[in-house]
């Protein structure tokens, strides 16, 4: 616990991310993460609903994601922006509800380190994220009780971190595959200015799809299919093949299996994962093409590369960085925390903090916005583009439209986003309708498009032959999501019960032994059995001291088993 200082609560830096969050704060002149109850700063993004009907969040949930897979989810930013619902238990949630948990738990780590209520963060979102995306990530933010001071786009706090500690480079691409989405981004520093130039991405590639690939190729090998599994073996299996992943790096891997009674056998390498992930490693060229030629500079101009995120991690993801720009990445910070480092340092600009006042921070839009409009000359409806992807931001752009005929009494503005040339084939932002007076003439519409700093559009509509304004304001609110769905959010979360958080170490521990009796099997399972009913009757007993020796002592047992 800190000192409660005068000075007013300060502004986190959250980077809340499809496989772990953290949460990072600006403090004594430099950006400094803050650990969670278990002491780690890295917090699963990962939720369960316990026996007790309390909630879960982090490490003890991610150790039931394999033993109780029905009442735990994780991944769910992924659902972000969808009507997609979650169901834990008897509970059912929606992706917004459950990365509230998330940042909930963030935000109560965050007063008990600092010892002060806190209410406003920055929150990083990959850049390539929707609008419909940024506004579910604020109303997340809200549910947990935190004012959004700004989206800022992933890549765009690596860059700041590494502006205030590398402020050597120029030209930078910096290449972020975190857990659920892939970001590239190219920019300039030219201190105290860090320029974006081009972003793009693909929202649905990252890290778990290479695991999912793997799971489906190792079940395909025992000619399994994933139907025919009990939830909880499927888990086990999925677990085990994510460890197998992170370990390829070490030489080959040989999994053993037995979740569904039969004893199975597995065996990858590199070399043979490569294969399975070249569908996935093919679509990272087109968002690296895209990213140059827009910024319009040729690999060979980059003066540094920097990798991101922490699927990065996987060699085959680095050679292929290293094919592509002929030269080594740079990753001289940490991949897994750079985002919150730098989320927290734009939280210090933001509050201007003295130490940091001299970083200048412009951003683009990555995706072009616009109307669907008919084409004159064919009378086929295409989309329109307003403000082009890649501009500066914040941006104010106008385009003229016409009415299609002249008895025309209303007109409808529908707001798309994407980068194909027919309507139906872009993401749907908004739509409203502007009503027409009939005068004999076709009417011109002057539509504008104003894009801020959070990656939030508003849109005005200007009638010059008679002067009527409809500063029509995108709904910031959720699209779907009306005031009753919203209150009926927060009465939900409101109503929840929140395991306690000085109680989450033993609870995480139970968790994990829990976990490591369902992997396990014989005189292992038997000692580990032992250990857990140890445990229960050591908690029961309420003797602080001998609790934190037995749970240190258990820890080191299991990571000594590597569980
Ligand atoms: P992030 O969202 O940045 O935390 O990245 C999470 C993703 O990184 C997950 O899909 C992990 O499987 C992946 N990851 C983390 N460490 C490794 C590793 N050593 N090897 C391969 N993938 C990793």
């Amino acid at each position: 616990m800190q000192d409660a200082s005068t000075s007013p609560a300060p502004m986190l830096g959250i980077d809340l991310g499809t496989t772990n969050s953290l949460v990072a704060v600006w403090q004594d002149g430099r950006a400094q993460l803050i650990p969670n109850a278990l002491g780690d700063v890295l917090t699963p993004s990962v939720v369960s609903l316990d026996e007790d009907g309390s909630i879960l969040v982090g490490k003890a949930a991610r150790s039931r994601l394999t033993t109780h897979p029905q009442r735990t989810a994780a991944a769910f930013k992924r659902f972000m922006g969808s009507e997609k619902k979650i169901t834990l238990g008897d509970q059912v949630f929606s992706p917004e509800e459950l990365s509230a948990l998330v940042l909930g738990a963030l935000k109560a780590d965050a007063e008990a380190f600092l010892g002060c209520p806190i209410s406003e963060a920055v929150i990083s979102v990959p850049a390539y994220f929707s609008d419909e995306q940024r506004k579910r990530t604020s109303f997340a933010a809200e549910l947990a009780g935190l004012k959004v001071q700004r989206l800022i786009n992933e890549p765009t706090a690596a860059a700041m971190a590494y502006g205030l500690h590398e402020q050597k480079f120029e030209r930078t691409l910096i290449f972020d595959l975190g857990g659920g989405t892939f970001d590239v981004t190219v920019l300039e520093y030219a201190l105290p200015l860090i320029e974006v130039h081009a972003s793009t991405g693909d929202n649905f590639l990252g890290g778990e799809d290479f695991t999912g690939a793997l799971l489906q190729a190792c079940l395909q090998h025992w000619q399994l299919k994933p139907a025919t599994l009990a939830p909880q073996a499927l888990a086990s299996l999925a677990d085990a093949i994510e460890q197998l992943k992170c370990k390829l790096g070490e030489g080959e891997q040989h999994l053993s299996w037995n979740g569904d009674g039969v004893s199975r056998h597995w065996s990858l390498d590199e070399a043979r994962a490569q294969k399975i992930w070249a569908p996935l490693l093919a679509r990272i060229r087109a968002p690296i093409e895209q990213a140059l030629r827009d910024a319009r500079l040729r690999a060979s101009d980059l003066d540094s590369l920097v990798l991101v995120g922490g699927a990065t991690r996987m060699p085959v993801i680095q050679q292929m960085v290293s094919t592509l720009f002929g030269r080594l990445p740079y990753r001289h910070l940490d991949p897994d925390t750079i985002v919150a480092l730098g989320a927290a340092t734009q939280a210090a600009c933001k509050a201007r903090d003295s130490a940091i006042e001299e970083l200048i921070l412009t951003d683009v839009c990555p995706y072009t916005l616009g109307i669907a409009a008919m084409d004159g000359e064919y009378q086929t409806e295409i989309f329109a583009p307003i403000i082009d992807r890649n501009t500066v931001i914040p941006t104010s752009r106008i385009k003229p439209f016409y009415s299609t005929h002249i008895e025309q009494t209303a007109i409808s503005i529908r707001v798309y986003q994407g980068e194909r040339p027919w309507v139906e084939d872009n993401i749907f932002v908004d739509s409203f309708k502007i009503p027409l007076t009939p005068n004999g003439k076709i009417q011109r519409l002057d539509v504008r498009f104003s894009y801020d700093i959070n990656g939030l559009l508003e849109v005005d509509v200007t009638l010059p032959q008679t002067r009527e304004q409809f500063s029509h304001v995108i709904d910031r609110s959720p699209t779907g999501l009306d005031e009753d769905a919203r209150q009926a959010s927060h009465e939900r979360l409101a109503g929840l019960k929140i395991h306690p958080r000085d109680a989450l170490p033993n609870r995480t521990l139970l968790a994990r032994l829990e976990r490591a009796w369902a992997q396990s099997l014989g005189a292992e399972r038997d000692a580990i059995g032992d250990w857990l009913n140890e445990f229960s009757a050591i908690l029961a007993g309420q003797e602080s001291t001998e609790i934190a020796g037995a749970r240190q002592r258990l820890i080191e047992a299991l990571d000594d088993m590597r569980y």
